[in-house]
């Protein structure tokens, strides 16, 4: 700054630009800019960065000598990142205390470098008809008599004839080849194509979120409608009102209910599909998504929790659908809350955001209560429809027997569901066959060598697996231990309860589902389809099947083990408990069938369950929230788990001690206090919890201890946080400290 002597310092109109570039650093870097560049913050610019050229983001711009400095080499000619999504990176950064470039990007994961569109080949009528004509010729023919283009799989499929009968007329003459224009990723939405009839509290409901809309302002709403009330129905009516304004709505659900049932839904509703965006959309079409959005030509996605990062011309309102997910937390890279940061968005974008649920989060039904969401309710089922009668089977006074799972009266009522056409589902979120394998003769136990955790048999693979880290190993017929052939699997899982069902009912058509199933999302997502078309009558499943899926002939839902997440250490464990057995009920009897559900447990006097015999939700819901309120946990107090990891448990208990310590040598401050170690914290306390050995200690080698630390919900958790890092020891050789702002799993 001081007297530019040097002449190459002389001329005083050098830009600087400070540029973020989407790797594992919070600072922008700067960077000269040449002269012939005419540049604003958001464009997206190719720097050098080491010993490569980097993609980044401009993030302001001002005047200063920049000789010392590597210049910009070039502006891209992609969409700028607009202020409004800037500052909502800058912001998930400051809150989950990430790098400001990881952050970005998720931001910029899809469009760049994608290679262009192949070109699509169209084969079209060209020429008199063949000397020949065989029967697959005429119908060859035939499917091109409108006069449109066929791709050439697409045209085979529709004559039913082999591309060799096809390339055949080619050659002849009759046809010819064509290049096609690349299919549109998505073509307008109508808000007007097929407006639905809303009963009184359905009208209501929807009337309120449109105007949310119309206000061009940010709001939150809850949307709380018990399954079947048509909820969906009813958040597509603000996603109408965004289209009439010209403006754009972003759909978020968790990933595995973007059903092609739901997108056929909102075709019926719009005239077209939505924009999908999820991992298995192709990077091109996310290329043509990413631009489409920026220049505000699509109006409409519908996509898993990544969508949130798009970069949105005009978001006029953001539903999310199933807000109480668990699937809307990332726990890999950034740790964020997708349903949180939602809202975050939405009031940086002037949006109005809608949080739908049928069994919501604590949090959001707290921020209901307390006025800062506002709270619009279904209470009944759409047309009338009965909730589903919901039953306990004690399993004290009714065990099925040894190495068996269903209980008489789940069998009997099953019977009678398949006697009368209707169909059956039998929960149990265990996948695999069975989860423990021991040997009889020793009592040896298969344990994954990675991980704290028993490995888990699959029968129809014929391995054993570790749910955690992927290791897999095929199962032996003898002990390694004693040698004997007396091995033992303990315990249901699905593969299991399918091998029950096929005794039971032998001539029942029997689907089993999980995460598991053969041939990815595509396969998944028809069965679920074929489901609904009535392709089977009984369905086995995990959570995958008992969330979020219209399943018309479903009349019966049997729940296998509904003690199984109610044990588990989580804070969260009642009420996920709640609204895993809610979800999984409430698909009995959405339509023409009246609903039965049968709940298998232990404990038919716990609280949760009683709450789902009862259908008293509210009550359940003021009792938990009366316990998160007394032990100051979320949403009344907020927390943060600090995970050190290391390839020793020694190292890394050492870490965590020591980071402890360093929580307790930070100078008193003026924005928090900390309790003292082992005393009761105050109201306005900030304290930490451990270093305990995490409940799975050891995960793909690396042994884990947690530090939880609770703070008052005004409290500035993250400046807490960042002092502490900022003070603490580095971390040295196998070392890591993962930071959850937010934490939704304690394991
Ligand atoms: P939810 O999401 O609350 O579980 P849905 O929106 O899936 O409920 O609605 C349940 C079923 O009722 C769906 O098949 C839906 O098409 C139907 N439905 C709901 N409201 C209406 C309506 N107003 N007109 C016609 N069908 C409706
Ligand atoms: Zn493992």
């Amino acid at each position: 700054m001081t007297g530019a002597t040097n002449g190459k310092h002389e001329q005083a109109d050098e830009r600087i630009a400070d540029v973020l570039v989407p790797v594992a650093i919070d600072q922008a870097y700067s960077y000269r800019v040449p002269k012939t560049l005419s540049l604003a913050a958001g464009d997206l610019v190719e720097v050098p960065l080491g010993t490569r050229m980097a993609l980044g983001a401009v993030w302001s711009l001002r005047d200063g000598q920049g000789s010392n400095l590597k210049a910009i080499a070039a502006r891209c000619d992609y969409a700028p990142l607009s202020g409004n999504l800037r500052s909502f990176i800058d912001w998930v950064a400051r809150w989950t205390l990430a790098p400001r470039g990881m952050v970005l990007r998720m931001a910029m994961r899809a469009p760049f470098a994608a290679t262009p569109e192949p070109i699509r080949i169209g084969i079209r009528r060209a020429g008199p008809p063949p000397a020949r004509l065989t029967p697959a010729r005429m119908r060859v023919l035939a499917a091109l008599e409108s006069g449109l283009a066929f791709q050439k799989a697409a045209l085979a499929e529709a004559a039913a004839c082999s591309a060799s009968v096809i390339d055949t007329l080619v050659d002849e003459g009759t046809l010819e080849t064509i290049a096609l224009r690349p299919e549109p990723v998505a073509v307008p939405c109508d808000p007007d194509f097929a407006t639905p009839v809303l009963e009184g509290d359905q009208a209501k409901a929807a009337a309120a979120l449109a105007a949310s809309v119309a206000a061009e302002d940010f709001s939150a709403t809850l949307l709380e409608g018990v399954t079947g009330s048509g909820k969906t129905e009813v958040y597509f009516e603000a996603v109408a009102a965004a289209l009439r304004q010209g403006r754009q709505a972003l759909i978020l659900m968790p990933e595995i209910a973007l059903t092609a049932q739901f997108l056929d839904r909102f075709a019926a509703r719009f005239g077209t599909r939505p924009a999908e965006w999820h991992s298995a959309v192709s990077p091109r079409k996310r290329a043509r998504i990413w631009s489409g959005l920026a220049q505000g030509e699509i109006k409409v996605v519908a996509g898993a929790r990544s969508a949130l990062f798009l970069p949105f011309a005009d978001l006029a309102t953001i539903i999310v659908d199933e807000e109480h997910e668990a699937a809307y937390k990332q726990d890999d890279g950034v740790s964020y809350h997708a349903r949180d940061m939602a809202v975050v968005r939405g009031r940086i974008e002037k949006a109005a955001v809608v949080l739908a649920s049928a069994t919501p989060s604590i949090e959001s039904r707290v921020n209901a209560e307390q006025g800062r969401y506002a709270h619009v309710r279904l209470p009944a089922r759409y047309g009338g429809r009965a909730m589903p009668a919901i039953a306990a089977i004690d399993l004290k006074r009714e065990a099925p027997s040894r190495g068996k799972w269903i209980a008489p009266t789940l069998a009997v009522a099953m019977s009678e569901t398949l006697e009368r056409g209707e169909q059956g589902l039998l929960f149990l979120n265990r996948r695999g066959y069975a989860p423990l394998t021991l040997c009889r003769a020793c009592g040896h136990r298969f344990q994954c060598p990675n991980c704290t955790a028993w490995l888990v048999e699959h029968r129809f693979r014929r391995a054993l697996v570790c749910h955690h880290c992927g290791h897999i190993e095929k199962r032996p017929e003898h002990c390694p231990e004693c040698g004997e052939s007396e091995l033992t699997a303990c315990g249901p899982g699905i593969e299991r309860l399918a091998e029950e069902v096929a005794l039971l009912w032998p001539k029942a058509r029997c689907l089993t589902l999980s995460s598991d199933f053969p041939g990815g999302t595509e396969r998944l997502r028809r069965e679920l389809d074929a489901i609904a078309d009535g392709a089977c009558d009984i369905i086995i499943g995990t959570q995958l099947v008992a969330k979020g899926h219209n399943f018309p002939l479903l009349s019966l839902v049997g729940v296998i083990d509904a003690d199984v997440s109610l044990s588990s250490g989580d804070p969260r464990a009642g009420e996920r408990t709640f609204q895993l057995l809610q979800q999984v009920t409430g698909r009995a009897g959405r339509f023409d069938a009246a609903g039965r559900a049968f709940v298998q447990t232990w404990q038919p006097d716990h609280p949760v369950i009683r709450a789902i015999l009862s259908g008293d939700a509210e009550r359940f819901y003021s009792e938990e929230t009366e316990q998160r309120r007394r032990a100051g946990l979320p949403p009344f107090g907020r927390l943060a788990a600090l995970i050190v990891s290391a390839k020793d448990r020694a190292t890394a208990e050492d870490h965590a001690r020591a980071l402890l310590r360093t929580a307790f040598a930070l100078p008193p401050n003026a924005k928090w206090k900390l309790a003292a170690l082992g005393s009761l914290p105050g109201e306005d306390e900030i304290s930490v919890l451990g270093p305990a050995e995490a409940p799975i200690a050891v995960v793909r080698g690396r042994h884990r201890f947690r530090l939880l630390v609770r703070a008052p919900r005004n409290a500035d958790l993250q400046g807490f946080l960042r002092a502490m890092l900022a003070t603490a020891p580095q971390e040295r050789g196998s070392v890591r400290v993962a930071v959850d702002v937010d934490p939704q799993n304690f394991m």
